[in-house]
């Protein structure tokens, strides 16, 4: 055993058999921290646990007995965790001096988790393999390794999981023992600082340990509210507790029990106070004071507590046993720990340096099983044969000479990229980036010129009508002049579409007469089939699920695929996400685009804003403003554009025609008030964040939004580039929620660069995937670790997939079995597929 650790445990048991009066060491036991810290350090024991044992005994001696037991007890169950010697070793802390204990617990969970209910305990967990090893009578041997946990088994296979709790756990999604394992906490409070009441501050967070002296049950306001009041003393001073409308407390605290409570120290009548803390009986593991809590997100019907009694039962009794599918040799190369340590961490954390790495370990898993993922992907990819579609310089010459305007370098270079692509006996399978107006449509029509040159058809998938028709306008001023396309090998199908008319171009897609057909979802939905299906385009790609990239795909056999999308991906997530696809970047824009004027304004300023856009609707052009919600809601002071919609209309605007778009009305409804206002019918289009991106009304020279410090950047970026598409120079006004949102740095960088990249890298260093994506897509909104941030995790992950790939690619090798599970359930589980 470690010599550090061995002293250690000879004070600890010393302690406790005197009865923790401070005296194993002469003068206590904080004296020895200072050269044992130093000793510990030499012999090799790792920081987190010095730091365990010296944050618990700084203020030992200020305890009281009963404190310094279970603080005594909580060290020792810690080291006993991490080094098994301890673990053989009798525990000081056996049947002896008990101190107090609180009035036995029942020991089945309840049936409705609608408050707060006493602790369960969970009996029986369902197993793989549910032989059991015949048990050897011996006491101390040690204890044999249990099978490992079934993940897909339903929580109600857990004794003290009814129906009931089941049905209420499903509505946030959990209905696995691995749901549950893998659903993380939200955020953690720390409250791992444990204090004496005479050294509290005002505004600290902070845990106590304490005898109640005294309790008392008020109804103030006319009987409308329930206080608990208690007096908690800890032998150094004493603290007034207060709980509002928490009645139940006053019967389950006990005067001359000791407690624990953790939470923040108020200030009331000068005096130093706590209001609802966290509170637990003194005798029990610690759960939700005294410790790094988990906070879970909830639902109705569930309680902080209870799900976290809920979590500590089923991390106690399964983490341990989750088989790591991890090859050691990767985990040790990548210098992460094991998978049970990382999931029992992550849940119910020992200090902040063990979360991290727990955090650390759980992020690499989906970076590597997204790459592990992607790899395969692509290797699949590149099976497959396609028809080449190559055309002659001398064509190719002759479309860009009947373009309206030369290409912008980075178009040329995208260009070759997909004439290449095509020509070549494997499907294209691209990703076109570029930032809103770089002029990726008319790269789109290269590629439906070059297959119809060939004789094959496109088809070009849009996610809203209005898109799709502006699309088709464009394609229609475009191909028969550039590619020799008739006019009426173009089609237009959108939801909108008469029947005769897409009879029509079902016959004539059969056939192989129509050459192009440009639509929405309804091109999926529609029976359509085509004769020589060459190349499926697919613009703002991030607007539709991986089921419809998949379907449009599946309408013939391997055709080239072409994505498009105005997001500005930063490399190093292209690369992880998208790594089965060849990626393009537009990274310039046409010249002469004149750059939109952006200004952040001060709430105040909200009027000066409406004359400045009253004056430009005056001079004949018209404005956008957006809301970030529905509906106003009382948690967030949102300015819903509803209500603001009557009110401009009413009180500012009233001269001039509004229109309302927000996310409640269908998508046709959408359409048609966006058509109304790009006919110009509309002046102003107060919108949600719904306003389609892509739509282009070149009449319209304002943006306004309102509520800016709620969006993310690329997001407001998107909004700005609704604007600056004609010949009239453009604005953009930002308004923050509050003042303080003027000191907003994000806000700041909008007004400072129009570069669509720079905002996006600013937008993942501060605010993480889920919002840079928008909550629509889903497939990165479900990764719950991963740091996008973290550019080295992510390039470590890389790394360490493309070793192991290039080593077994079908993961076959029997070690790495665990591992092709884990690839197929995270696939499964629809976070990997971004295709
Ligand atoms: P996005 O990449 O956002 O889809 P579009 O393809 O809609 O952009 O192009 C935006 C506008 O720029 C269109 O009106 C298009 O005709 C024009 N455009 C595209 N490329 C060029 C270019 N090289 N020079 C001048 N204008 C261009
Ligand atoms: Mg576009």
């Amino acid at each position: 055993m470690n010599p550090a650790l061995e002293k250690l445990s000879k004070y600890l048991r010393l302690e406790a058999q005197r009865g923790f009066d401070n005296r194993a060491v002469l003068g206590g036991l904080a004296r020895i921290l200072d050269s044992w810290k130093e000793e510990a350090r030499d012999s090799g024991l790792a920081p987190t646990v010095i730091e365990a044992v010296t944050t618990r005994l700084r203020d030992y001696q200020r305890l009281s007995t009963s404190s310094r037991r279970v603080v005594l007890e909580g060290l020792w169950n810690r080291l006993q965790s991490e080094f098994p010697d301890l673990a053989e070793a009798p525990s000081p802390f056996g049947a002896g001096a008990q101190p107090p204990v609180d009035e036995p617990e029942p020991s089945k969970l309840p049936a409705a988790p609608a408050h707060e209910q006493p602790e369960q305990i969970i009996e029986d967990v369902p197993t793989v393999s549910p032989q059991v090893a015949p048990k050897e009578a011996e006491e101390d041997a040690p204890p044999k390794p249990e099978p490992p946990a079934a993940l897909d088994a339903p929580l109600t296979t857990i004794q003290g999981i009814g129906p009931k709790s089941a049905k209420t756990l499903a509505k946030l999604g959990l209905e696995t023992l691995g749901d549950l394992l893998w659903h993380l906490p939200r955020r953690y409070d720390d409250y791992s600082q444990l204090k004496t009441i005479n050294r509290l501050w005002y505004g600290e967070e902070v845990t106590i340990i304490g005898t109640v002296e005294e309790i008392n049950l008020r109804t103030v306001r006319s009987g409308r509210m329930k206080l608990v009041e208690a007096t908690v003393s800890d032998g150094t001073g004493s603290l007034r507790i207060t709980w509002f409308n928490q009645a139940w407390i006053a019967n389950r605290l006990k005067v001359g029990r000791p407690v624990v409570l953790s939470g923040k120290i108020d200030q009331y009548l000068g005096r130093l106070v706590m209001n609802n803390p966290e509170w637990e009986p003194l005798n029990r593991q610690q759960l939700h004071t005294n410790r790094i809590v988990p906070v879970y997100p909830l639902t109705a019907g569930i309680t902080a507590k209870w799900i976290r009694r809920v979590m500590s039962s089923v991390v106690g009794r399964l983490a341990a046993r989750i088989p790591d599918p991890l090859p050691t040799p990767v985990r040790e190369s990548a210098e992460l720990i094991d998978l049970p340590t990382a999931l029992q961490q992550v849940h119910f954390p020992d200090d902040q340096e063990a979360l991290e790495a727990a955090r650390t370990r759980l992020a690499f898993d989906e970076m590597f099983l997204l790459q592990l993922g992607v790899l395969g992907q692509k290797a699949n990819w590149e099976d497959i044969r396609a028809r080449p579609l190559a055309v002659e310089d001398s064509w190719m010459g002759r479309f860009l000479e009947a373009l309206p305007f030369t290409l912008t370098s980075a178009q040329q270079r995208a260009l070759e990229d997909l004439r290449a692509d095509l020509a070549a006996e494997r499907p294209m399978n691209r990703l076109l980036e570029g930032d809103v107006g770089s002029g990726k449509t008319v790269l789109a029509a290269a590629g439906i010129g070059i297959a119809a040159e060939n004789g094959a058809q496109s088809a070009f998938m849009a996610p809203t009508s209005i898109l799709a028709e502006q699309h088709y306008q464009t394609l229609l001023a475009l191909l028969p002049a550039a590619a020799g396309i008739e006019p009426q090998s173009i089609r237009l199908l959108i939801g909108a579409t008469s029947e005769p008319e897409k009879q029509a171009i079902r016959d004539g897609l059969q056939r192989g007469d129509i050459k192009v057909v440009i639509g929405t979802h309804a091109l999926l939905e529609d029976p359509v089939q085509f004769d020589d299906f060459g190349l499926a385009i697919i613009d703002e790609q991030h607007r539709f699920g991986v089921d419809q990239r998949a379907r449009l795909r599946e309408k013939g056999d391997h055709p080239n695929l072409l994505v498009m999308t105005a997001t500005p991906i930063p490399r190093s997530l292209a690369l992880t996400i998208f790594g089965d696809l060849d990626l393009s970047v537009v990274d310039e824009l046409p010249p002469g685009r004149q750059p939109i004027e952006t200004r952040v304004l001060s709430p105040s300023e909200r009027s000066r804003a409406y004359s400045f856009i009253e004056n430009q609707i005056e001079a004949g052009r018209q404005a956008f403003i957006i809301y970030p919600l529905v509906e106003s809601s009382e948690k967030i002071e949102a300015r819903a554009a509803v209500e603001e919609q009557e009110r401009l209309q009413k009180e500012v605007f009233f001269r001039y025609q509004l229109g309302l778009l927000h996310g409640r009305m269908n998508q046709e409804e959408k359409d048609a008030v966006m058509a109304r206002f790009r006919d110009g019918e509309y002046d102003v289009l107060v919108s949600t964040s719904v306003v389609e991106v892509g739509m282009d009304v070149p009449n319209a020279t304002v943006m306004l939004i309102d509520g800016a410090d709620r969006f993310g950047l690329s997001q407001l970026h998107q909004f700005r580039g609704r604007v600056g598409r004609g010949s009239q120079k453009s604005y953009c006004m930002l308004i923050p929620q509050s003042e303080e949102g003027l000191e907003n740095e994000r806000l700041k960088a909008m007004e400072e660069t129009s570069d669509g990249f720079e905002l996006a890298e600013l937008d993942l260093q501060q605010r993480g995937p889920g919002d840079f994506f928008g909550t629509r897509q889903s497939g990165f909104a479900e990764l719950k670790m991963a740091a996008w941030t973290d550019v080295r995790l992510i390039e470590r992950a890389r790394r360490e997939a493309q070793r192991l790939f290039s080593e077994d690619p079908e993961l076959e090798r029997k070690d790495h079995l665990l591992l092709r599970d884990a690839v197929s359930r995270f696939w499964r589980n629809g976070k990997g597929d971004m295709s």
